[in-house]
């Protein structure tokens, strides 16, 4: 059952349940009757109703082996296999827009489970330098064995980031939920102070903590490269600002720093206040376009990503692929809960 977030038995059930959800949640009566029962306040309820079901095993394990599922989540997400990461990156390429691959994932068990997901991500290498394609890839470090042991992560990523660095690619290290900061910019410190992999490796800060401020002043003076998003998980008020309008205001301040540093570093983010107001600090300040790069997730706002290459802005697109796509697809619609009507709206028309 979906909002109770239970498992039931019966797969067929389930299926018919998951319709008759998304149903509801297609008809504009719904959401009028959501926003007037709630008024401002839906939208961290809806966030957090989301997040509660990203990390429900049972919806996952049924959606991820149903067609359902995969149905909805092509819109979020390349496809199941390799193959067709690497075919939306030629695509998205045809338009003037980078691409960073992420193969989906995240915390495995074992070993095993760590190295091969390593080894998609050493295919992928090998196909973007094969196809000359503009890519690089975004890889999880709980998809590489970080919470079974750090060093396990670290010897993995590492010969990740000499495969990269050998072909002209780049790693970005994903930032997970705030358990994990610590140990994720350790391990990225690390690879950044081998020379082998130096200019290959990249990390992510979420402007919603507290520490992001601190952290990027160190990660600058070490120049290591940072993607600035906002930040997906649920944190608690005592890591991060839980009013969106702070993490905005400090979204903005961390990008002015991260572009007044003279590295390359890229800005995430799909709004466009943002993302107005870093062009007019950077016009103001002389920093030219080709200086810093705006990323965006493959499937949101695309008429901003093409506005963007018109207007002579570096964008790169992350596109994520792989049979393990269901708690980033959830992430998804905790940003946005409107999704839901709009991907239901096109399920039932096509
Ligand atoms: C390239 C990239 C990589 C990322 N990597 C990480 C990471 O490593 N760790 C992490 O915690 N988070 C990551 N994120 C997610 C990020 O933290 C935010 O959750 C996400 O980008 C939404 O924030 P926003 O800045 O787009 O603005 P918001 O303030 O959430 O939204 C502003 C506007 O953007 C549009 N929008 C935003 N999200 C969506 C959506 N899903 N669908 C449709 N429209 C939308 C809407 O118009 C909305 O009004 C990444 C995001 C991007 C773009």
């Amino acid at each position: 059952m979906l909002c109770g977030g239970r498992s039931v038995a019966n797969p067929a059930k389930q299926q018919r349940h998951l319709a008759v959800h998304c149903a509801k949640m297609t008809s504009p009566a719904f959401w009028v009757e959501v926003r007037a029962l709630a008024g401002r306040s839906v939208m961290p309820l809806l966030r957090s109703f989301f997040i509660g079901l990203s990390r429900n095993r049972g919806m996952r394990r049924f959606s991820e082996n149903s067609t359902l599922g995969a149905r909805l989540s092509s819109r979020f997400v390349a496809g199941m296999e390799i193959e067709d990461a690497l075919r939306v990156a030629a695509s998205v390429n045809r338009q003037g827009i980078s691409v960073t691959l992420d193969s989906l994932g995240e915390s495995v068990t074992t070993d095993a489970e760590a190295h091969r997901a390593a080894e998609i991500y050493h295919r992928l290498l090998d196909e973007i330098a094969a196809r000359k394609l503009d890519a690089h890839i975004s890889v999880k470090l709980t998809q590489m064995g970080l919470e079974i042991a750090p060093e396990l992560a670290y010897t993995v990523v590492e010969s990740l980031a000499r495969h990269a660095a050998a072909i002209g690619s780049f790693v970005r290290i994903d930032m997970e939920d705030s358990s994990l900061t610590g140990a994720t910019l350790e391990i990225v410190r690390r690879l950044h102070a081998q020379a082998e992999s130096q200019s290959a490796v990249g990390i992510v800060i979420q402007a919603y903590l507290y520490r992001s401020q601190d952290d990027i002043e160190q990660l600058m003076g070490e120049g290591i490269r940072v993607r600035l998003c906002k930040g997906a998980y649920k944190e608690p008020a005592s890591v991060a600002f839980p009013r969106k309008a702070d993490v905005d205001a400090n979204y903005l301040r961390l990008s002015y720093r991260l572009l007044e540093s003279g590295i390359f570093h890229g800005l995430a983010t799909h709004d466009e206040k943002m993302i107005a107001a870093i062009r007019e600090y950077a016009r103001q300040h002389g920093i030219a376009p080709s200086r810093y790069e705006f990323q965006m997730l493959y499937g949101v706002r695309r008429d901003l990503q093409r506005d963007l290459v018109r207007a002579g802005y570096n964008v790169r697109v992350y596109v994520p692929f792989g049979r393990e796509w269901y708690p980033y697809f959830m992430r998804r619609l905790a940003e946005r809960p409107a999704n839901v009507l709009f991907l239901a709206r096109n399920f039932f028309r096509s």
